[in-house]
This record gives structure tokens, C-alpha cells and sequence, in this order.
């Protein structure tokens, strides 16, 4: 069993960027520039949007960060992106999901120009990915195809099973492992709440991405000896053990899994650290007026 280390893929990217800023500087060019915007205080969007920001920071990229208080009026949110799309100054624009009741996220979504759209969520975007066209790709799907390429992980022929039909993690997903390239060309069965029997699919995967958000929900009786599992899950659970009195677990049972696969990702240190490094490249490209085209 091999243990897929997105940390260490993650910070091999951002040396790689890094050395990319440093060219653009040596040129007298702008280095790329991403604003994050933050509406409210939820705890774990906050620490997502410390850690893009930081990780800018780590790579010489300048980033700004609009924080708002979660009674901002949708109104005014959309004054702002607006603005920022006019910024010739700012690369990529993302906001930080989930937003307040009252505010329409598919109106957010929509009104980031989709040239800035790092995060890949904009129709436009989805389309051109789901055409194969280069765009930006939702970066923790992007994060988990950088991870299969870089660990070989052959995918040809093999039968991908995604669980979770997210916008952000589960359809994209699905829909870049069925493509005709490198990683890719899988027969993909997408699961989700109500599929009926998610255990006997799950016994015929070769490729498990499991993206739910329930801990330990894929445990060893659902998974076939040399399965390759990519765990999305990010889940909090009660631990006395730790200072904190918590800790971070994905949505597959790593210690009764991990011995019947032959590749698994951690939690955390697995798709967490690329999906941060993914969208850190879909910067870069945004910087340079291109997108990203997969093999
Ligand atoms: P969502 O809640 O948007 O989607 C969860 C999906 O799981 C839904 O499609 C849902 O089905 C499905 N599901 C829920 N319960 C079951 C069940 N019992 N059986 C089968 N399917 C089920 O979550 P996200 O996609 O946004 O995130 C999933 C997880 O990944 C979360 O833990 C999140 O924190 C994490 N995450 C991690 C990232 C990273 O960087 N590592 C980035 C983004 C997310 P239905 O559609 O029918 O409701």
C-alpha cells in the first residue's frame, strides 16, 4: 500500500510556481494576484481562506482579501465582484462557499468574469470543461487529477466510483475520469444519497473518490483488495485525546481500508493541500490570459 502524499506533491507545484513568479519579476512583469472574498465568520471557511491567502504569500503571488459581514446585501457582494472584474490589477476572483441564506449563490457565481473564475464554477467554465476545452477546472478535482498523474496511477479501463455529485468535487469529477485522456478513460459510476445499493458498486471500483462528508462512512466491506482511494472528506470529530478536543478525519475508515488498497490519500495531507495548489495554478494561468488544458 502506497500512501499518496498531497503535501509533498502540493509543495513541490508551489516551488514550481514560485520559481515562475520569480521569472516574471526578473522580466519587470506583474506577479499574479488573487482576491478572496469571505462573507461571515464560519470557522472552516475562515481557515480555507487563511490558508489560500498564506499560500499566496509562500509564492511571491500578492492576494487580497475582502472579508464582509454576513448581513452585506447581495446587492452590494455583486458591487464588489463587479468591480474586481474591472480590476485589471486582479488575476482570479474566489468566493468562499457557502454563503448566507439570503444571498443567491448561482447570481455570485454568474457575475465573476469568467476569465477570473479560479475557481472553475462558472457555467461558462463548467461548460468549456465539460467539452474538453481548456478552462479553469474546480480545483479539488484538479488537486485529485495532478495526484493520480504524479503517482502514475493508471486509470485506463478501470472502473472509477465517485460518491457525491457535488458541483464542486463529485460531477467534475466524474466528468474528467471518463475523459479520453490521461488520467482518465474510466468507466464511472456516480453514487449519491439515493443510490440503492452504493455497497455492491463500491465492491466492483477499482478507483474510489469518495466525497461526501460523513466520517468513516467507506469502511473495509465495501472495497475490493488494491482499490485506489482518493478520501475528499474533511470531517470534524470529537477526540479527548487532542488539546483541541477534536480532529480532522475524511469519509473513509483510513486505518481498515488502507490495508486492502494499494494507493490512499490521508486525512488530512491528501487532497486538502491540492486543492490549494490547484487553484494557485489556476491563478497562474488566469495571470497569463490562458486556461488549463489537460493532457
Ligand atoms: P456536499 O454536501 O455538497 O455533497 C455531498 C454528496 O454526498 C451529495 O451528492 C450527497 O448526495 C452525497 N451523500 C450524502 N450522504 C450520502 C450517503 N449516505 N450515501 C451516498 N451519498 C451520500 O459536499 P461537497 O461535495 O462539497 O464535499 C464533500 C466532502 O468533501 C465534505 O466533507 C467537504 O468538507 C469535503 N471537501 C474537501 C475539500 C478538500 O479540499 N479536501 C474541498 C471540498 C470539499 P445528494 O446529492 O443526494 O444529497
Amino acid at each position: 500500500m502506497q500512501i499518496i502524499d498531497g503535501k509533498l506533491v502540493s509543495e513541490t507545484i508551489k516551488k514550481q510556481l514560485a520559481e515562475k513568479v520569480t521569472e516574471l519579476k526578473a522580466l519587470g512583469k506583474k506577479v499574479p494576484h488573487l482576491a478572496a472574498i469571505l462573507v461571515g465568520t464560519n470557522p472552516a471557511s475562515e481557515t480555507y481562506v487563511a490558508s489560500k491567502v498564506k499560500s499566496c504569500a509562500e509564492i511571491g503571488y500578492n492576494s487580497t482579501l475582502l472579508r464582509f459581514d454576513a448581513q452585506i446585501s447581495e446587492q452590494h457582494l455583486l458591487d464588489h465582484i463587479r468591480s474586481l472584474n474591472e480590476n485589471a490589477d486582479i488575476d482570479g476572483i474566489l468566493v468562499q462557499l457557502p454563503l448566507p441564506k439570503h444571498i443567491n449563490e448561482e447570481l455570485v457565481i454568474n457575475t465573476i468574469d469568467p476569465n477570473k473564475d479560479v475557481d472553475g464554477f462558472h457555467p461558462a467554465n463548467v461548460g468549456r470543461m465539460v467539452s474538453g476545452l481548456p478552462t479553469f477546472i474546480p480545483a479539488t478535482p484538479y488537486g485529485i487529477m495532478l495526484l493520480l498523474e504524479h503517482y502514475r496511477i493508471p486509470t485506463k479501463g478501470k472502473h472509477a466510483v465517485v460518491i457525491g455529485r457535488s458541483h464542486i468535487v463529485g460531477t467534475p469529477m466524474s466528468i474528467l475520469l471518463s475523459r479520453n485522456s490521461y488520467p482518465g478513460n474510466c468507466t464511472v459510476t456516480i453514487c449519491h444519497s439515493q443510490t440503492t445499493n452504493l455497497k455492491e458498486i463500491c465492491l466492483q471500483a477499482d478507483i474510489i473518490v469518495a466525497a461526501i462528508g460523513r466520517p468513516d462512512f467507506v469502511t473495509a466491506d465495501m472495497v475490493k483488495e488494491g482499490v485506489v482511494i482518493i478520501d475528499v472528506g474533511i470531517n470534524r470529530i470529537a477526540d479527548a485525546t487532542k488539546k483541541s478536543g477534536s480532529r480532522l478525519v475524511g469519509d473513509v475508515n483510513f486505518k481498515e481500508v488502507s490495508e486492502k488498497a494499494s494507493f490512499i490519500t490521508p486525512v488530512p495531507g491528501g487532497v486538502g493541500p491540492m486543492t490549494i495548489a490547484a487553484l494557485l495554478k489556476n491563478t497562474y494561468f488566469a495571470s497569463q490570459g490562458q486556461q488549463v488544458k489537460l493532457n
